[in-house]
């Protein structure tokens, strides 16, 4: 039986400040949910706080847990995983990040409880899965060829805060990372559609050989993405555009992008990411998972679902790299640009490391 639904409002200092064209950050503010069960299992889950992307607060997302879905849990049976998870998704309106919190949570509960990794419970059983390495957008050649040497051979470069500079940003990061290296872009919302034509069209005319264009135009504006996609070489990739399976139905529907970028704070978690996965995967349409920057709990749930379901893209998952010290004993861990998963059960996290600033 599910006998405690906990919530831990954490903050993790970044080793790096983590700069898109919507924000600036040093620290990952997240909240962290445990569920118990009556035979001493803890399972654990993550929404992170993403204010100017999702809208989601640790205080909102706590709220929700607290107030609503913590108590619908409370007495439950943990085997029933689909019905909870059902059960989570339907109980309130929005607050993604809340969703996604309980979703992990309740599968790490499930796999802890089969003594399996969560990737087993998800069906599959890799352990390591590859990711890129974002540069910021204050970011450029220096820090391109510190990660080349780092091991990553997928970088992801932030362009979008001077759309004057980009091009000459990314030709940069080319020069610095040679040749062999993939590089994709993400504007995160920051063109027009006439601008994004204009410096998409520049980017793949100077023989920069860039792997896709991830948000080039504003999450609403389907159409726009659409008339992008149309007038470039470039694939594009929909990020800030698609939340849950509704929003990837409408980009399918306009044949408003090419590949899809799967997070589990986006949809509200494991449940939802594997249908987006397959949807996209029906449809024909290129997928990624990703994250938000947040702590080995989310990220190491987002690892273990492309470990079991796969994806077309090297994964976007170098959020916990970024952090100075985990907030978490256990869980994932990074070998150059691979993502670790630990051969444990569940996510293999034990607990809220004890030098944690619970805030
Ligand atoms: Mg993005």
């Amino acid at each position: 039986m599910i006998t405690q639904v906990l919530t831990h409002r954490v903050e993790a200092p970044l080793h790096t400040p983590f700069v898109t064209a919507l924000r600036r950050t040093g620290t990952v503010r997240t909240l962290i949910v445990e569920v118990r069960d009556g035979d001493g299992h803890r399972g654990f889950g993550e929404g992170p706080q993403v204010l100017q992307v999702t809208g989601a607060s640790v205080e909102g997302t706590e709220a929700c847990v607290a107030q609503v879905m913590g108590p619908l849990l409370v007495g439950r049976d943990p085997d029933e995983l689909t019905a909870n998870c059902r059960a989570v998704r339907t109980a309130v309106a929005g607050n993604e990040a809340a969703k996604a919190a309980l979703d992990i949570a309740l599968h790490d509960l499930a796999a802890q409880r089969l003594g399996i990794p969560l990737v087993r419970l998800l069906g599959g059983t890799a352990l390591r899965v590859p990711t890129d390495v974002t540069l910021s957008a204050d970011e450029a050649a220096d820090a391109a060829a510190a990660r080349v040497a780092d091991g990553f051979g997928v970088l992801k470069v932030k362009v979008g805060a001077d759309p004057a500079t980009d091009v000459a940003r990314v030709r940069a990061v080319r020069q610095a990372a040679g040749p062999d290296v993939t590089i994709r872009v993400d504007a995160n919302q920051a063109w027009t559609p006439r601008q994004a034509v204009g410096v998409i069209r520049a980017l793949h005319d100077e023989g920069l050989n860039l792997e896709l264009v991830e948000q080039p135009v504003p999450a609403w504006d389907l159409d726009g993405m659409a008339w992008v996609r149309d007038r470039v070489d470039l694939p594009i990739l929909a990020d800030e555009s698609v939340f849950g399976v509704r929003d990837l139905v409408e980009v399918i529907r306009r044949g408003a992008a090419d590949l899809v970028n799967v997070k589990l704070a986006k949809c509200g978690g494991l449940s939802a990411g594997r249908v987006l996965l397959r949807l996209a995967e029906e449809h024909g349409v290129g997928t990624m998972v990703g994250s938000m920057m947040e702590s080995p709990v989310g990220v190491g749930a987002a690892a273990s679902l492309v470990a079991a379901c796969g994806t077309t893209l090297t994964s976007d998952l170098d959020a916990a790299w970024w952090l100075a010290r985990s907030p978490v004993e256990g869980g994932i861990g990074y070998d150059g640009p691979v993502v670790v998963l630990p051969d444990a059960p569940g996510l293999g996290v034990t607990g809220i490391a004890d030098n944690t600033v619970e805030v």
